[in-house]
């Protein structure tokens, strides 16, 4: 379950190799931007966990660096934050997502979107408007989108956060709470906020079948969430046990490398929930 290799790689590097490292990268970063070719969408299917059907897809972004190679979105997200360049990088994003949803709805694919948005994203002055905007300009008409929120972005300050979520709701997004059970937030706490949906971490999915705890702790917030009138997810489901076992714990809907890879949009389209 836990990424040791990443942990070996981060911790190896001197302070100073790392601070080189980033600004490169940033650099790098905002030249892919302004080129866009090196960036690019990937989208993960979302199924009902009951019947199998394709519900949703999740968007993620990639970056193919020419020298790096693969860089993880959670790598260049971060630096990003600590530039101004997450606004030019949500801004394609968003563009990148509303152009795919029109190939989807060409294809007759009428599936909702999820987007992720980062924690300085979440804290931006400007998100409800900008977000508005562009729901109304760039998607589809109709176009059901969700947003992906952490659990850090809503806990750093829970008033703002809480009427950010209206102002967002009000213009027409779902809301989820992302990585849930990673944070700090307690089960009890998330009915505060105006939310549809809670996304399970896969840190809790990826042992569930052999320990007892992590089937117990789903089958507690899959209840809470229902009985705050919530759909839950579970992602990172990667074997047929864990849907099997989250499925029993009646959680709503499932994502993970079992039912496919994130995949660029081309290959969505052909997506087969049930091959
Ligand atoms: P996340 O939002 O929790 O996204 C889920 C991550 O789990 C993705 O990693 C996805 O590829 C991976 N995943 C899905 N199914 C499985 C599975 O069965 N097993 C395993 N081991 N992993 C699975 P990815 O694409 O590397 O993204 C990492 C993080 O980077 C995301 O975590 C999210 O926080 C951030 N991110 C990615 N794309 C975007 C984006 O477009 N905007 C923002 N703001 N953040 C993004
Ligand atoms: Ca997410
Ligand atoms: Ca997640
Ligand atoms: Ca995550």
């Amino acid at each position: 379950c836990h990424s040791l290799e990443k942990t070996f790689t981060i911790y190896s590097q001197s302070l100073k190799d790392k601070l080189i490292a980033k600004s490169d990268l940033e650099s790098d970063l905002r030249h892919a931007l302004s080129t866009g070719k090196q960036l690019s969408m990937v989208y993960q299917p979302i199924l009902n966990t009951k019947t199998g059907a394709l519900v949703a897809c999740e968007a993620l972004v990639r970056w193919q660096h020419p020298v790096r190679g693969y860089v993880s979105p959670n790598e260049f997200i971060a630096i990003a934050e600590q530039s101004a360049l997450i606004n030019l990088l949500s801004r394609w994003i968003i563009a990148k997502v509303a152009e795919d949803c029109h190939r989807l709805v060409e294809n007759n694919i009428r599936i909702r979107m999820s987007i992720n948005l980062s924690r300085k994203q979440f804290s931006d002055a400007h998100l409800v408007k900008r977000l508005s905007q562009e729901k109304m300009t760039l998607f589809p008409a109709d176009q059901e989108i969700n947003l992906e929120i952490t659990e850090s972005a809503l806990f750093q300050n829970t008033q703002y956060a809480i009427s950010l979520m209206h102002k967002l709701k009000t213009a027409g997004f779902d809301l989820s709470l992302d990585d849930f059970g990673t944070g700090y937030s307690s089960l009890a706490s998330i009915q505060q906020f105006p939310l549809d949906n809670v996304k399970i971490d896969r840190a809790f999915i990826c042992n569930c079948v052999e320990n007892p705890r992590d089937g117990l702790f789903l089958q507690t917030m899959s209840d809470l969430a229902h009985h705050l009138n919530l759909t839950i997810t579970a992602e990172g489901v990667e074997s047929s046990e864990q849907w099997q076992l989250v499925s029993d714990k009646g959680i709503d809907y499932i994502q993970g490398y079992l039912i496919s890879m994130p995949l660029p949009i081309e290959k969505f389209i052909e997506f087969d929930p049930a091959p």
